[in-house]
C-alpha cells in the first residue's frame, strides 16, 4: 500500500479518494474556438485563452463536487498520442487512419530521432496548479502509447522506440515533479494489447520513474487485462487506474487467483455509455472492489477518459462516483 508514500510527499488523501481519468468534454465555447482557430478566424491567443477558461470551468466543478485529487481536464489535447507527438522533435504528422469504429485520427510518423526540447503539459499544470489548492495530477501519455500509435520509420524496432520516447518524456515528468507535482499519471491504455510486449513497457516505465520521488498512476484500458495479469505488476508504478465497470468487474476474478500489490483508481461507471449510472449501482461496484482489495488501496473514478460524453453527462458521472465514495466512507471508516 502507498498511503505512507502519499503522507512523505504531504498528501493526505481520504478512504477512497475520487479522482478522475483525465479528459473532460471540451464545453461548447471551447468548440467553437478551436473550430473558429482551425479555419483562421480566431488567432492562437483567442484559442489559448478559450482553453483557458474551460479549464477553469472543470476545476471548478471538481471542486463542487468534491472530487479528492483533480485534473486540469486535458482542454488543449486534441489525440492522447498527437498531442505529444506534436510536440516532441521527430515526429511528422501521418494520414487519417481509422481507430474505434468509426473515428478517425492522424498517425503520427516517426521520421527523425525523438527529442523533448522544452515542457509540453507544464504550463497546463501551472495553470490549473495556481486556481486550486487541491492536488493536482500531471498527465502524460506514456511511451509505449505512443510508440505503439506511431509509424516507425527512423529507429530500427518497436523496442527501440518506445525506450528513446520514454528517455525524452522522462524529462517531462522530471519538469513536473520539479514543479511541485507529487502524482504523475502515465496513460499507457496501448499495454494490454500486445502481451508478448510487455517486458518492453516494463523497462520503458524503469527509464521514465526510476529515482523520482513521485507516487506514479498509470491508466491502462482496452483491456485484454487476463493476458498481462499478473504479468503487469511488475511495472514500477504505484497504482494502476482500471476500466472495470465496462468489463463487468472481470479482473476481480484474476485478482482472486494471484493477489494484487498495488493501489489502483477503480473504474466504476462506463465511460461508453450515455445512461448515467443510478447510485446502488455504482456502490456496488465498490462493495464488489471491497471483498478482495484492501480498503487502503481503492481509489475511485470513472472508468477512462470522459471526453466523448456531454458536459452534463461528465458532470453527472462525476457525481455518481462521488457519491458512492461518501455513501462507502461512511460506512467504512469507522472500522
Ligand atoms: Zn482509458
Amino acid at each position: 500500500m502507498s498511503r505512507a508514500k502519499l503522507q512523505g510527499l504531504g498528501i493526505d488523501l481520504p478512504l477512497f479518494p475520487v479522482t478522475s481519468v483525465g479528459s473532460f468534454p471540451k464545453p461548447d465555447f471551447l468548440l467553437k474556438a478551436r473550430a473558429d482557430y482551425a479555419s483562421n478566424r480566431i488567432r492562437r491567443g483567442a484559442l489559448e485563452k478559450a482553453e483557458r477558461q474551460a479549464t477553469e470551468f472543470w476545476i471548478r466543478k471538481q471542486e463542487e463536487l468534491g472530487v479528492d485529487v483533480l485534473v486540469d481536464g486535458e482542454m488543449y489535447r486534441g489525440d492522447m498520442v498527437g498531442y505529444f507527438a506534436e510536440n516532441l522533435d521527430g515526429f511528422e504528422e501521418g494520414g487519417l487512419v481509422r481507430s474505434y469504429g468509426n473515428r478517425y485520427y492522424r498517425k503520427p510518423i516517426i521520421a527523425d530521432e525523438i527529442h523533448w526540447d522544452e515542457p509540453i503539459t507544464l504550463e497546463w499544470w501551472k495553470y490549473a496548479r495556481g486556481i486550486t489548492s487541491k492536488p493536482l495530477k500531471g498527465m502524460l501519455t506514456g511511451p509505449y502509447t505512443i510508440m505503439d500509435w506511431s509509424f516507425i520509420e527512423y529507429y530500427p524496432d518497436r523496442r527501440t522506440a518506445c525506450l528513446a520516447l520514454a528517455k525524452e518524456l522522462r524529462n517531462e515528468v522530471e519538469a513536473l515533479i520539479n514543479e511541485g507535482a507529487k502524482i504523475i499519471q502515465i496513460d499507457d491504455p496501448a499495454i494490454s494489447a500486445r502481451p508478448e510486449e510487455l517486458p518492453v513497457a516494463i523497462e520503458a516505465m524503469h527509464i521514465m520513474t526510476d529515482g523520482l520521488r513521485a507516487y506514479f498512476i498509470s491508466h491502462i484500458c482496452y483491456g485484454a487485462f487476463e493476458n498481462i495479469y499478473p504479468g503487469m505488476l511488475d511495472l514500477p508504478v504505484d497504482n494502476f487506474d482500471l476500466e472495470m465497470a465496462n468489463s463487468g468487474l472481470d479482473m476481480l476474478e484474476l485478482f482472486k487467483r494471484h493477489s494484487y500489490t498495488k493501489d489502483i483508481s477503480f473504474g466504476v461507471v462506463d465511460v461508453h455509455s450515455h445512461l448515467i449510472e443510478d447510485e446502488p449501482v455504482v456502490e456496488q461496484r465498490l462493495r464488489q472492489a471491497l471483498e478482495i482489495l484492501p480498503k487502503e488501496a481503492v481509489w475511485v473514478d470513472p472508468d477512462c477518459g470522459l471526453k466523448t460524453r456531454t458536459v452534463d453527462e461528465a458532470i453527472a458521472k462525476m457525481q455518481a462516483v462521488v457519491n458512492a465514495a461518501m455513501a462507502l466512507r461512511a460506512v467504512t471508516s469507522d472500522k
